[in-house]
């Protein structure tokens, strides 16, 4: 039996459901079967939970900030506030299992603030320094800025490297991280690009996006990829 990948599906303001492919590839490229899961499953998650051998947490719009105590900055973009409270409802009861769980871009920041943490809500205008450019303009399948990779991590065993390259699309970013997480990915500005659990759970969230980078072969994108997926069928039911 495959194990089964509980995606998570990005919701526009319209409501629209969609999840690109790319993902979907991914995860059955790895050897998973994805199921891909809706906004208002919030009341009925250990169910859902039950359903699954991992869950990945996908990439989208902005995280409400009032989900961290904070007003909407000037620069805030789109928010999803039904899919902001299926996911944190998701992420925080898988959190509490032993089942793998992947966070890819906006996942990362769920699997944050889900945990207690805070984001900037556009680092551009809120973090002290120079920025890297984290809105490439190259192609989405193309690396464009490091990643120093903590060494002795998670990450460091998949990547074989202290220092990977990754593609980047976003302008929120993790600001304060709780215990319950390492960063262990840091690029050149101090912007936060990955963290783990400190437990046994396999718990890993990447700020770029592997899944289109796995695409050209990118071969940490396709080991994110195989030893998520092999811990979902190793730990899940
Ligand atoms: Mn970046």
């Amino acid at each position: 039996m495959k194990p089964v990948i509980g995606i998570t599906a990005d919701v526009e303001i319209s409501d629209k459901h969609f999840l690109n492919g790319e993902y979907v590839r991914a995860v059955i490229r790895a050897g998973g079967l994805p199921m891909i899961i809706s906004v208002g499953i919030e009341k009925d998650v250990d169910q859902l939970i039950g359903l699954l051998d991992g869950l990945l947490l996908s990439g989208g719009n902005d995280i409400n900030p009032m989900l961290f105590n904070e007003e909407p900055h000037s620069y805030l973009g789109e928010v999803s506030p039904s899919r902001d409270s299926s996911e944190l409802e998701l992420a925080r009861q898988m959190l509490k299992t032993s089942k793998p769980i992947l966070g890819i871009c906006r996942g990362l920041q769920i699997l944050n603030v889900a945990a207690g943490g805070t984001l900037y809500q556009d680092f551009h205008n809120q973090k002290e320094g120079p920025i890297l450019q984290h809105i490439q303009k190259a192609p989405n399948t193309h690396s464009s800025h490091y990643v120093q990779v903590e060494k002795g991590s998670l990450l460091e065993s998949m990547a074989g490297s202290e220092r990977i390259v990754v593609n980047s699309y976003h302008h929120q970013s993790l600001k304060d991280v709780p215990p319950v997480f390492n960063v262990t990915g840091v690029a050149s500005d101090g912007i936060v690009e990955a963290i783990e659990g400190t437990g046994e759970q396999f718990v890993l969230g990447v700020q770029w996006h592997p899944e289109l980078l796995s695409t050209n072969g990118d071969a940490v994108s396709l080991q994110i990829f195989e030893r998520f997926i092999s811990e979902c069928a190793e730990k899940g039911n």
